[in-house]
């Protein structure tokens, strides 16, 4: 007999609730430095925006792209 799949559904994570546009609260997010991208910001004239790895209240993780200098989010990326 097959063992119920419990558990798994740990693997089927959401995506995080942020859009590209929004104010990225560092505060509010669990944030962890992931990468730096070579990118012009969407928003400013900044030159370099920068990954983080991403965690909700919810436990939805993904990771988005963030200028530092607007701190707007440029891109959610997997
Ligand atoms: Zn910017």
């Amino acid at each position: 007999m097959r063992k119920a799949l419990s558990g798994m559904d740990h693997y089927f994570l959401e995506p995080v609730l942020i859009n590209v546009g929004e104010d990225f609260k560092s505060i509010v997010w669990k944030a962890q430095y992931d990468m730096d991208f070579n990118t012009e910001c969407l928003f400013c004239f900044s030159e370099k925006i920068t990954g983080y790895r991403v965690e909700d209240e919810a436990g939805r993780s993904g990771k988005v792209a963030v200028c530092p200098h607007c701190e707007k989010v440029n891109a959610i990326y997997a």
